[in-house]
């Protein structure tokens, strides 16, 4: 790895105005974008960006004009196709995918006059015969949620990222110069100019959420040098995974205007003492969100626990690497719980403790920022059936 001090850093801002010349990307000339984003167009017409998952796990998409009547709900969307070869989707010669629409946002990156919107949607993937492809991890979900709609499962689910300087080809470095030591350091959570980086990447991608309709619960600042958090939640059953998804496509558009550079990797900086990055789930049914919700929560957590290795394992590559049992994380190996506990796989809050009741509780273990959601939540569908089970 090149010397850490032969390195140019700058904060997440002047990354911004910098990266042309880092990169040789032309500069994003704001008022020429205006410019051509003023021209009306018909009142008719709708554009549709579809968005998909990718082979590995990272959102696509591509737009289309629809006739306004076709996108007044998500079923009256039409199914649509892309070239799945190009994509590690579909063979050559048989290169079709079926995109299905599953979810309709508004498209915070096209808004338009006239109380009209162009839309976001949210698709899964099948073959031209009708059956889920390998990587449509929404489908095994779907099934795992069937029947179990009365227990009304509610997931609230923390994003975290990193932006990083944009050097692809190199050891990640930090957008920012740390100046002070990893943890209980001055950067989560923080505010001023000398601790807090990239909070107009963290707004805009917030704003563009709640533009687009997405139940976005908050944000803040991480401990490491402009790592961010937000949360989406609580979402009932499969939402969450489309409206995490979602999300994530709606940051990597955010990135993209700013021109920074945000990773999802768990453990981005591993030559200092540094914490890694995460995606803590939180879960909580009908009952436990009811009087007598405390001792179901710990009826789920045992039975979480029982289950810890199967967990463990779809919660995606480079855990390891994060959960050491230090910095905030438990070891991969064994299961814990705890009040307040955030060495533990599993906390459950002081409110939900004192008041036994309006409980969830939050797993601590899915540390890859990159998890896929779908498999996350649906692997919990057996929450709803923990009375009968043990
Ligand atoms: P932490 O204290 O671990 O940082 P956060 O505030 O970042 O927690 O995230 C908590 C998440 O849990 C939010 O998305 C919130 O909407 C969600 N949440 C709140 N109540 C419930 C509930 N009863 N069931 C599931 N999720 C919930
Ligand atoms: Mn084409
Ligand atoms: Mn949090
Ligand atoms: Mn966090
Ligand atoms: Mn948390």
């Amino acid at each position: 790895a090149p010397a850490a001090n032969t390195v140019a850093r700058t904060s997440a801002l002047n990354m911004v105005q910098q990266l042309d010349l880092k990169t040789g990307q032309s500069q994003l000339d704001t008022s020429v974008v205006d410019r051509f984003s003023a021209l009306p167009y018909p009142d008719d017409k709708v554009l549709a960006e579809y968005v998909w998952v990718d082979a590995k796990g990272e959102c696509r998409s591509k737009t289309r004009t629809l006739p306004v009547a076709r996108t007044e709900a998500v079923d009256k969307l039409p199914n649509w196709n892309f070239d799945g070869s190009s994509t590690d989707q579909a063979p050559g010669d048989d290169s079709e995918v079926i995109l299905r629409p599953c979810r309709i946002f508004k498209d915070p990156f096209r808004p338009r006059a006239h109380g009209l919107d162009n839309n976001l949607v949210m698709c899964d993937t099948y073959t031209p015969a009708g059956e889920a492809i390998p990587t449509n991890t929404r489908a095994i979900a779907a099934k795992a949620f069937e029947g179990k709609e009365d227990e009304e499962v509610w997931f609230g689910l923390e994003q975290e990222f990193t932006p990083l300087q944009p050097r692809p080809t190199h050891s990640p470095r930090l957008a920012q110069e740390p100046v002070s030591q990893p943890r209980s350091g001055p950067y989560y959570s923080s505010a001023g100019p000398e601790n807090s980086f990239g909070r107009a990447v963290t707004d805009a991608m917030y704003r563009c959420c709640l533009y687009a309709g997405l139940e976005i619960s908050g944000t803040n600042g991480e401990v490491m040098p402009g790592q961010q958090e937000y949360q989406i939640g609580p979402c009932v059953g499969i939402d969450a995974g489309d409206q995490l998804f979602m999300s994530r496509y709606i940051l990597q558009r955010v990135c993209e205007e700013f021109q920074v550079y945000c990773t999802l990797h768990p453990k981005p900086i591993t030559d200092e003492d540094w914490n890694g990055a995460g995606m803590h789930t939180n879960d909580s049914t009908k009952s436990m969100r009811e009087a007598g919700g405390l001792d179901i929560i710990k009826q789920a957590i045992y039975k979480l626990g029982a289950k810890h290795k199967e967990h463990i394992a779809i919660y995606g590559e480079g855990n390891e690497l994060r959960l050491t049992g230090k910095f905030e994380t438990a070891s991969m190996d064994e299961f814990s719980f705890g009040v307040a506990n955030r060495g533990a796989s599993v906390r459950i809050g002081r409110d939900t403790e004192a008041e036994e009741m309006l409980g969830y509780f939050e797993d601590r273990k899915p540390q890859f920022p990159n998890a896929d959601p779908y498999l996350v939540t649906g692997k919990r569908s057996w929450l709803p059936i923990i009375m009968e089970d043990i």
